[in-house]
């Protein structure tokens, strides 16, 4: 069964807003690494280009700008920020 922060008691989600995350195709050569180590499954290939789904689920933990390369990910703070919170800090 899968489980969604909408199960953890005292967990709430803060979607992110606007696109705080680009990928530049001309750079992106579709490795694929992006895809792989974002837990928020923001990415996925089309056309050998990565190309991002959503940023409903980014966490700002920068792991897919830190993994590409080829620097074909520009990487900023959304404002507000993003991801998860607890009543417990
Ligand atoms: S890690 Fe970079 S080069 Fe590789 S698919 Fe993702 S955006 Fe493209
Ligand atoms: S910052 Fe982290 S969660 Fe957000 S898109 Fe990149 S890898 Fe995924």
């Amino acid at each position: 069964m899968a489980i969604s922060f909408d199960d953890i008691p005292g967990v709430e989600w803060e979607p992110g807003a606007g696109e705080f995350i680009t990928v530049d195709p001309e750079l992106c050569i579709g490795c694929a690494n992006c895809v792989k180590v974002c837990l928020g499954g923001c990415y996925e290939i089309v056309r050998k280009k990565a190309v991002i789904r959503s940023l409903d689920k980014c966490m700002e933990c920068g792991a897919c700008w830190y993994v590409c390369d080829n620097e074909a990910i520009s990487f900023s703070w959304p404002p507000g920020g993003t991801g998860f919170r607890t009543k417990w800090g």
